[in-house]
């Protein structure tokens, strides 16, 4: 087997759909193909979402470097492509540091190498990364659903409790919608109108990082009295300080690490940030943090000091993400609940039971088994 090519194209992601933070309205992502001398044969990478594509990265650096590699340098002994080393060739020349946005672009290449692998392996995603990385893995995990977000009328929560009510019919027992984004007491109206569907600590409720310190104490406050499974990005993602004095003060659970792109930040976190790891949750963007083998580093940076992998709840309704939770034993993935979504539903259908699923068996990552996320590689493909 050897690569032959590798296309790339900035599709669209606008949605009318709005958190604390931004507005989904000029979304884009990124989606690659990596393609081989087997017709038959090719790798597929979709961009994590949230922070637009990664077009010109891919274009002027990270597709140039793998296509110039020796073939045989990105393969292993068995004739498999090998992530780890291709991941080596396109940090060739790479200045340690100052992470930003290139994390994605070699992040969504080495999505596409991963699925490559389970293709040639005839085998999902999951069962390939696990054996790689010599763990068991197990195609059962535990997922919630992410909904709620910000609609024409904040004050409505119709939308809101219909999204979850039929989640909740769906079988998912564990849920997140997006707060901050309104007044207090409108937001108050909302988690309560969600708790009602939820119950008690199976709601998350996400901030997505827009508050100071003091605004978060404010807002934590007013919120001792209900029972939140997690409150997500309380105060600015770089904000290490400010986190560690959110952390000492209340005893809600933190989510926090989707907006850390590196080992190098997520060390930091872990060293700064106050976290508690019996408590509070890892939700690192394994396609933004430059894909798997950096994931995997910054996994065991934190095991290191005694945190369990189920600790870990990577970011966005991405099936890199379900299988990545399937493959190292981690804590949870999380679901976009909206299916007309790219980044929405599940691979094949795959049903949830009491806030479980099980992955099946298509090789790779099942992205063809997703019609919105397979229709955002419908040019490439042709
Ligand atoms: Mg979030």
């Amino acid at each position: 087997m050897k690569i032959t090519g590798i296309r790339e194209q900035t599709v669209s992601l606008a949605s009318g759909l709005r958190n604390a933070g931004i507005s989904y309205d000029a979304m884009t992502a990124s989606v690659v193909v990596v393609e081989t001398d087997d017709r038959a044969l090719c790798g597929l990478g979709f961009d994590s979402v949230g922070r637009y594509g990664h077009g010109a990265l891919l274009r002027e650096r990270f597709i140039p470097r793998l296509l110039d590699a020796a073939p045989g340098d990105l393969l292993d002994d068995d004739g498999l492509v090998d992530p780890a080393a291709a991941w080596h060739a396109m940090m060739a020349n790479e200045k340690p540091g100052g992470h930003g946005e290139r994390a994605g672009a070699v992040g969504v290449l080495d999505m596409a190498l991963w699925d490559l692998r389970a293709r040639q392996r005839g085998e999902p995603a999951w069962r390939t990364i696990a054996g790689y990385f010599g763990v068991a893995g197990a195609p059962a995990v535990t997922v919630y659903g992410t909904g709620g977000h910000y609609g024409a009328d904040a004050a409505d929560t119709g939308p809101l409790r219909e999204t979850l009510a039929e989640a909740r019919g769906r079988g998912f027992r564990t849920f997140k919608i997006k707060i901050g984004g309104a007044p207090l007491e409108t937001d108050i109206a909302r988690i309560e109108a969600a708790l009602d569907i939820a119950g008690p600590r199976a709601l998350a409720l996400d901030t997505n990082g827009v508050w100071g310190p003091d605004t978060a104490a404010e807002w934590l406050a007013a919120l001792a009295d209900y029972d939140i499974a997690w409150i997500e990005e309380p105060v600015s993602p770089l904000d290490y300080a400010g986190l560690a004095e959110i952390a000492g003060r209340f005893a809600i659970p933190i989510g926090t690490g989707e907006n850390l792109f590196s080992l190098d930040d997520a060390r930091n976190l872990e060293r700064h940030g106050g976290l508690r790891p019996d408590l509070d949750l890892l939700q690192f963007d394994i396609s933004l943090s430059y894909g798997l083998p950096e994931y995997v580093r910054i996994v065991e940076c934190f095991t290191a000091k005694g945190w369990s992998p189920r600790r870990f709840a990577p970011h966005a309704g991405h099936v890199l993400a379900l299988h990545t939770v399937a493959a190292l034993g981690l804590g949870m993935a999380e679901v976009a609940l909206d299916a007309a979504l790219p980044i929405g539903g599940l691979p094949g259908g795959t049903a949830v039971e009491d806030g479980r699923v099980a992955l099946p068996d298509a090789p790779g990552f099942g992205i063809e088994t997703m019609p919105a996320l397979h229709a955002c590689f419908a040019d490439l493909l042709g």
